[in-house]
């Protein structure tokens, strides 16, 4: 039975440890599941909350004005404020369920106590049970020994052993009571400790959550400690800064103040008198207009007298320059006529290639190194000497041809007298004085005569980049006008004729082949004019070169070899000088005859025949005309021969009257042209030797209008009556009077005078 027992109680044992490894649901279980679900269905609320809540929240951000989703929005702020409270609501549900599990779990922790009270509460009864059993068995031993007594005992036992069955009857279905209480109770603490470590697991997460947070709140705050501490540092510095420069602007503003100050105790005393200038001052200011009045009558009336005066000195001074501007024309025209009108000069060309070489190119002119109106030629072996009215050498150039003129201003008797006088002893002067007397209305005629090749073109025309005559008196009339321009208004014209076989040709018209005729004016003036000969006015140099390029081409262009041609046809390019006063009215015309004559070399002689024959007769009758009446003129006769010739008959108002003439003679000093040039020399001479006579001359002395006129001439010939010149050449003054002895003088000084 004892065996049994004891393998009941194993079994008893066994069962309970099953029972306790056991599972199972209990109440409070149940009730926790329902709770956790519970839970884990607000917490997903509750998210999908914060979700909603958070989206509109990004909707209010957007700026949303009059927005129909206003209403809408204002109820789901109300239904996330109800969710938010419900929310709430749940928490402390969650609070009051965390304090019922502790309240289980208190419980819990009693009924464990409990449980172990009756475990050791069993433990005592199996303890009590097994010494029973072994008093049982003790008992049983001895009653064995004593049999009689044993089987009564062995009676009791049984009785007893029934007791005791019922009694462990009573203790097994107890302990089992017990064990299931047990199992129960430890499945709740087993759920109980899994909710704890949950709700640790949580609690630590949100611990780690919220020192997540602090740790970022500690490094933002600490940010912002920073930067505030920076934005400190800044704003201490920002003031310090401000201080220190408030600190400097107002001491130098203190400064300021305190030269201000000193200025202000200085400028008290100047204000002082400054206050009392101001009074005086507008004292005077109030007497001012008084004095102004006063003053601008005297002033006026001073102006108007000044004014007055050089009025009348304007007046006084214009009638005295008109009076000496007539008298200054008519003693440069006395001058001329002293020196002679006519004027002949003569120009030595250097020897040049074309002369060969050899004996026949050797030099045979020489001249006077004290005279330059002299020179020699070397003729078969004889010295000839000629006197001109000037002589040329080979060195003389185009530019002292063209030299600039110098007034000089005589003085004698009270009356003034402008003379233009040459600064150099050259050739050109001479011919700037009678180009510049075509602009007070003078006729002016200047011949380049001479063999072919002697360098007559050369001495009209010159060279593109050494011009002669031509263009050099028409820049001189250019830059005369110009100077004169204030009072004056001048147009100067130009034409160009060619005189070929005694036939006039118009270079610049539009028919050169035309024959032009010379006619008298119907006005009955007796002036000629040319019906149909081209004039250009020209303004300018550039005008002047266009108009000679037109006629030389026309020459071209008529003529197969223009050397030749022009040697046998006379160029006449003739200047027109038209003048207008405009104070006084006046009108002048000077007229400017260039011409470049044919070759004077004595082709008929040398046995030409045809044409060469008719064209040297015809040159030779025209020079020979021009010298005639050059003679004539020279020599005052009644009867001059202008009708002889072409070129005579064109030029006769140019040639006759207050005209001047200027002969150039131009002469080859080779050897092989020495009979030419013996011809050349010898007509210059013959032109020249014409002296005017005293008779005619008292005569043109008598011509002069005033006393006033008789003074400025002895003025020009020397202030004694008695006073003579040095004689002249021999056979260069055949009449010498005293008058003529003394215009000699006159011209030798106008010579020299340079
Ligand atoms: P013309 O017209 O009398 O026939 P040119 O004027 O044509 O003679 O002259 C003949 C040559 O002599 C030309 O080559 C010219 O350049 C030259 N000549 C003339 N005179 C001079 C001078 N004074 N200086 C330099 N060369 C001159
Ligand atoms: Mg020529």
């Amino acid at each position: 039975q004892v065996e049994t027992l004891k393998a009941k109680l194993l079994e008893q044992a066994q069962e309970i440890s099953r029972l306790r490894s056991e599972l199972g649901g209990t109440d409070a279980e149940k009730h926790r599941d329902l709770l956790a679900a519970e839970n884990e269905r607000l917490r997903q609320e509750m998210k999908a909350c914060e979700g909603e809540l958070r989206e509109l929240q990004r909707q209010q951000q957007a700026p949303c004005r009059d927005c129909p989703h206003l209403q809408e929005n204002a109820g789901l702020r109300e239904q996330v404020s109800q969710l938010q409270q419900e929310a709430e609501e749940t928490r402390a549900k969650l609070v009051e369920l965390d304090l019922e599990v502790q309240q289980k779990t208190n419980r819990l922790a009693e009924v464990e106590l409990r449980l172990k009270d009756s475990l050791a509460e069993r433990a005592e009864e199996e303890e009590r049970l097994s010494r029973r059993l072994r008093d049982s068995q003790e008992t049983i031993a001895s009653l064995k020994s004593q049999p009689q007594q044993i089987k009564y005992i062995i009676k009791t036992v049984e009785v007893e052993s029934a007791k005791a069955k019922q009694a462990l009857c009573e203790t097994q279905s107890r302990n089992q009571y017990l064990q299931e209480q047990v199992g129960m109770q430890k499945q709740v603490l087993k759920e109980m400790e899994q909710q704890l470590q949950r709700s640790q697991k949580t609690e630590a997460q949100l611990r780690a959550q919220i020192m997540m947070y602090e740790a970022e709140l500690e490094r933002a705050h600490g940010q912002m400690l920073e930067e505030m501490q920076a934005m400190e540092e800044e704003k201490n510095h920002a003031i310090e800064e401000a201080f220190s420069r408030a600190q400097v602007e107002m001491k130098a503003v203190h400064e300021n103040l305190a030269g201000v100050r000193t200025n202000l105790l200085t400028l008290q005393p100047a204000l002082r008198t400054l206050t009392h200038d101001y009074n005086s001052l507008k004292r005077q200011v109030r007497d001012f207009p008084l004095l102004l009045q006063e003053t601008l009558r005297s002033a006026r009336a001073e102006i108007s007298q000044a004014i007055e005066e050089v009025h009348s000195t304007n007046r006084e001074l214009l009638r005295k320059y008109r009076r000496e501007l007539q008298l200054r024309k008519k003693c440069h025209n006395e001058l001329v006529r002293l020196k002679g009108n006519i004027r002949v000069f003569g120009r030595v060309r250097p020897i040049t290639k074309e002369d060969g070489e050899g004996p026949e190119a050797a030099n045979a002119v020489t001249f006077d190194a004290d005279d330059d109106a002299v020179l020699y030629l070397l003729h078969k072996g004889k010295q000839v000497s000629f006197e001109l009215d000037k002589v040329f050498p080979p060195q003389a150039s185009q530019e002292e041809v063209g030299a600039t003129i110098q007034t000089a201003c005589v003085s004698g008797g009270g009356s003034h007298l402008l003379l233009t006088l040459p600064c150099l002893p050259q050739v050109f002067q001479e011919v700037q004085a009678l180009v510049t007397s075509c602009i007070d209305g003078y006729n002016v005629c200047i011949f380049a005569y001479g063999q072919t090749g002697a360098g007559k073109t050369y001495t009209m025309e010159g060279t593109a980049a050494n011009p002669g005559i031509n263009q050099r008196a028409l820049q001189l009339l250019f830059s005369e006008v110009r100077g004169k321009a204030a009072d004056w208004d001048y147009t100067i014209t130009v034409s160009a004729a060619e005189i070929y076989n005694e036939a006039l040709r118009d270079l610049l018209g539009k028919e050169p082949q035309e024959k032009l005729e010379i006619k008298l004016c119907p006005d009955g003036s007796g002036q000629l004019y040319v019906p149909g000969l081209t004039e250009f006015r020209v303004q300018s140099v550039e005008d002047i070169n266009k108009v000679f390029e037109f006629g030389h081409l026309k020459r071209v262009t008529e003529c197969t070899n223009l050397n030749e041609h022009s040697s046998r046809s006379h160029a006449l390019l003739i200047v027109t000088v038209r003048g207008l006063d405009r104070s006084t009215g006046l009108r002048t015309t000077g007229k400017l005859n260039l011409v470049d004559l044919a070759g004077s070399e004595r082709v008929g002689r040398s046995g030409a025949e045809g044409s060469r024959l008719r064209e040297a007769q015809h040159i030779n009758k025209s020079l020979s005309a021009l010298g005639d009446v050059i003679y004539a003129l020279r020599s005052r006769q009644g009867h001059v021969p202008f009708r002889n010739s072409k070129l005579t008959y064109l030029l006769q108002d140019s040639l006759s009257g207050d005209s001047k003439t200027l002969m150039m003679v131009q002469v080859s000093p080779a050897e092989k042209n020495t009979s030419e040039t013996l011809c050349s020399l010898k007509f210059a001479e013959r032109v020249r030797s014409v002296e005017l006579g005293p008779v005619s001359r008292k005569a043109e002395l008598g011509s002069w209008p005033s006393q006033e006129h008789l003074e400025v001439l002895k003025t020009l010939l020397g202030d004694s009556p008695g006073s003579t010149a040095p004689p002249g050449r021999g056979h260069a003054s055949p009449s010498p009077g005293q008058l003529s002895s003394r215009s000699a003088s006159i011209r030798r000084k106008l010579q020299t005078s340079g």
